[in-house]
């Protein structure tokens, strides 16, 4: 089976202390073809603070090494998790303008600035009140997002918010905002765009079906398969499983980028 990990972080992400090598190295002894790099660029801090800039250059570096060192079966391309590009359009056009990009997740890790910024993991999910404001919020940003389609080639892990839901104990479906998905995939893929299956390590797979199916209803071909591994050990956790619902739901391919151009894979 060809599995393809396109979402995975390394020490440039300040949430990761995995070095590249390790990363690559863990992608070939779980036998994976493609690797992709995404380290994060948040245009909003933890705590909704605005960060406009991006330093390439420790990731470049440690790409152009990585490159040389590690195992030619391999291929390793070069990625971003962008966070809220909707929030400053300018600035993230200004972050990807780099040659030797290959891949930009467009990510909303933060609640819209007039609810503070705030990360959608600090919230408290007390009540399904909050849970059902949080994804009014969530949704609202990313029917932002799906407007800049320079600004990202797949949605990423489109159901980020439940996964703290679940930890606060609340029990979540998405299915009140499934009219805003179907018009967020439809525009997604009428400008040729994608989304992620993020398995979180290998902890959500099954919680994807009804995503998967709306964005099918929609047209949508372009997945791409990631893991959002922060360390060695969760490379490639849960993409197997994730292919074989993939194919069960009809999908025929898998996606992979080069350039920031897409290329398919039969599943
Ligand atoms: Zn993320
Ligand atoms: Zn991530």
């Amino acid at each position: 089976m060809f599995l393809a990990d396109y979402h995975t972080h390394t020490l440039v992400s300040p949430d990761s202390q995995a070095s590249i090598y390790d990363m690559a190295a863990a992608a070939s002894a779980a036998g994976l073809r493609e690797l992709c790099i995404t380290d994060h660029c948040d245009l909003l801090s933890l705590e909704g603070d605005r960060q406009l800039t991006f330093d390439w250059e420790p990731s470049l570096a440690q790409f152009d090494e990585a490159e040389f060192f590690a195992d030619p079966n391999l291929v390793l391309r070069l990625g971003l998790e962008l966070g809220s590009a909707h929030v400053c359009p300018e600035a993230a056009r200004n972050i990807l303008d780099r040659p030797g990009l290959d891949f930009v997740i467009g990510s909303l890790h933060n609640r819209s600035e007039a609810a503070g910024g705030g990360d959608y993991y600090c919230v408290e999910y007390s009540s399904p009140q909050v849970c059902r404001d949080i994804l009014d919020d969530y949704f609202t940003n990313m029917e932002a997002l799906v407007r800049l389609p320079d600004c990202y080639d797949v949605l990423g892990h489109i159901i980020y918010p439940l996964r703290y839901m679940v930890r606060d104990g609340q029990s979540v479906s998405l299915e009140h905002c499934y009219g805003r998905l179907r018009a967020i995939f439809r525009a997604a893929v009428e400008s040729g765009r994608g989304i992620e299956f993020n398995t979180w390590c290998g902890r959500t797979v099954e919680e994807w079906r009804p995503v998967l199916a709306l964005y099918r209803e929609a047209g949508g071909e372009i997945v791409t398969t990631g893991s959002d591994a922060h360390a060695p050990e969760n490379v490639g956790k849960g993409l197997a499983d994730a292919c074989g619902l993939l194919r069960d739901m009809g999908f025929r391919y898998l996606t992979t980028y080069k350039g920031r151009k897409p290329a398919f894979v039969k599943l």
